[in-house]
C-alpha cells in the first residue's frame, strides 16, 4: 500500500511546513481527514511554487495559520476512493488546484463558481478551515498525499506531462478564465503585466486566442523568452510616450506594490484591466475613484481563480493545443532557495517540486 490509514481512519501525511513567517521549510508530520464517499485520495507526484504560497506562508495577506505547508498546483496519482466516487479509479492521474471543497448547493456551486461559495463554504486547499471536517486546518500539496472531494480534482490523462500539468492549476485557470471573461478573440490588443508564473501562462492563452500580445516586465532579463513566446512588444516602461499603442485587454498578475492607474492610462476607449496579482495588504494598492471618473469608458475587475468546471476546460483546451509553462524542477530541500529567488527577481518562470 502506498498510503497508511490510522486507527481513527484518518490519513498519514508528510510535507514541508514553515513553522513562522520568518521560518525556513523544514519536514512536517501530520494526519489528513479520512476518506469520505465521494472522496479520493492522492499520491501527489509534483507540486508547482505559485507567489500566493509565499505571500500566504509569510503572513503577507494577514496571518497564517502555522505550521503552514503551501501548495495548490498539485498533479499526482489517485491511490484510493471512496465508495460512492464515480469520475476516478484507482491509477487515474488527477489535478488539484486551489479549492477543495464548497457548499455544492447555492447558485454560485451550482454555476461552478465553487470559489464565490454563497454560504462562505470554500475550503481553500491550504491556510484554510475545513468546515466539512471540524474547521480542520487544510494543508497543500508540498506534501506526499492530499485527500478531496472529487468534484475539486480534475481528470488528467495518462499521456500528459504531468510535472508541467501541476503548474495550470492555478497558473493556468487564474489567466485563461480573465481571457475568457473578457472574450478575448483574434486580433484583441493584450498586454501581460507582470512575467512569471502566471504572466507566462497569460502570455501563451492570449497568444492561442489569436490576440497580439503585449508585455510589461521590471527588467529585459526575459525579453527574448517572451519573443520566442509570440510576444509582440516587451516593455520596461508605462510611459505613455514610450507605449504608444492602447489595448482591449491588460491583465495584472504583479506581486508587488504599482500604480495601477499607469495601465488604466494604457487602455482603449472600453479596455478593461483585470487585476489577478494580489501584492502583500501592507502594501496593497488603490484606485481613485476620481481617476476612474475623469478616464471614464475603461473597465476594471478583480478576478480569483476560476471555478472547476473552467478548471477542466483550460487544462483540456492546454493539453489539446499542447499549451505548457515553462519550469523548473527542483528538490524539496530547494524550496527555501526558490522562494529567495521568486522574491529577488532572479527565478524565471514556474517552480515544480518533485515530490516523488
Ligand atoms: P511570480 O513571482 O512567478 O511572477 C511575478 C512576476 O511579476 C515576476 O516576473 C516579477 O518580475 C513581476 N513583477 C514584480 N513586480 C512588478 C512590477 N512592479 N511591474 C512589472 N512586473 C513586476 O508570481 P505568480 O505569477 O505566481 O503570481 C503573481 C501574483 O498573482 C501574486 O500576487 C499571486 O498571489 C497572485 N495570484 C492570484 C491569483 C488569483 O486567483 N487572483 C491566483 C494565483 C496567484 P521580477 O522577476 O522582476 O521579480
Ligand atoms: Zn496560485
Amino acid at each position: 500500500m502506498e498510503f497508511k490509514i490510522l486507527d481513527n481512519g484518518r490519513i498519514q501525511s508528510k510535507g514541508y511546513a514553515m513553522l513562522d513567517k520568518n521560518a525556513k521549510f523544514t519536514s512536517f508530520e501530520f494526519s489528513r481527514h479520512a476518506i469520505g464517499e465521494y472522496d479520493i485520495l492522492v499520491k501527489i507526484l509534483y507540486a508547482g511554487i505559485c507567489h500566493s504560497d509565499i505571500h500566504t506562508a509569510r503572513s503577507e495577506w494577514g496571518e497564517a495559520v502555522y505550521p503552514c505547508v503551501p501548495g495548490h498546483e498539485i498533479a499526482g496519482e489517485v491511490v484510493a476512493v471512496g465508495s460512492k466516487v464515480s469520475k476516478f479509479k484507482v491509477g487515474d492521474y488527477a489535478g488539484i488546484g486551489c479549492m477543495v471543497n464548497s457548499c455544492g448547493e447555492c447558485e454560485s456551486c451550482k454555476n461552478s463558481q465553487e470559489q464565490f461559495c454563497e454560504q462562505g463554504k470554500t475550503v481553500f486547499t491550504y491556510n484554510s478551515k475545513d468546515c466539512f471536517h471540524d474547521n480542520e486546518n487544510t494543508y497543500g500539496g508540498y506534501s506526499n498525499n492530499i485527500v478531496v472531494s472529487e468534484k475539486f480534482a480534475v481528470c488528467v490523462p495518462k499521456d500528459a506531462p504531468l510535472e508541467k500539468v501541476a503548474p495550470l492549476l492555478c497558473a493556468g485557470i487564474t489567466t485563461y478564465s480573465p481571457l475568457k471573461f473578457s472574450n478575448i478573440k483574434e486580433g484583441s490588443k493584450v498586454a501581460i503585466a507582470g512575467f512569471g508564473g502566471l504572466g507566462m501562462m497569460g502570455v501563451k492563452y492570449a497568444v492561442k486566442m489569436g490576440a497580439k500580445v503585449s508585455v510589461f516586465a521590471r527588467n529585459e532579463n526575459k525579453k527574448q523568452d517572451a519573443l520566442n513566446m509570440g510576444v509582440s512588444s516587451f516593455y520596461t516602461s508605462t510611459d505613455e510616450n514610450v507605449v504608444k499603442e492602447r489595448f482591449d485587454l491588460i491583465l495584472s498578475t504583479i506581486p508587488t506594490a504599482y500604480d495601477p492607474l499607469v495601465y488604466i492610462n494604457l487602455l482603449k476607449f472600453g479596455g478593461e484591466l483585470a487585476i489577478v496579482g494580489l501584492p502583500p495588504y501592507e502594501v496593497c494598492p488603490s484606485i481613485n475613484i476620481k481617476d476612474l471618473v475623469f478616464k471614464a469608458g475603461k473597465k476594471v475587475y478583480g478576478s480569483l481563480i476560476g471555478g472547476i468546471a473552467q478548471t477542466q476546460e483550460m487544462l483540456d483546451f492546454s493539453l489539446k493545443h499542447q499549451i505548457y509553462p515553462e519550469i523548473e524542477l527542483i528538490k524539496p530541500n530547494e524550496i527555501d532557495k526558490a522562494y529567495e529567488n521568486l522574491t529577488s527577481g532572479k527565478a524565471k518562470f514556474r517552480y515544480v517540486i518533485d515530490m516523488r
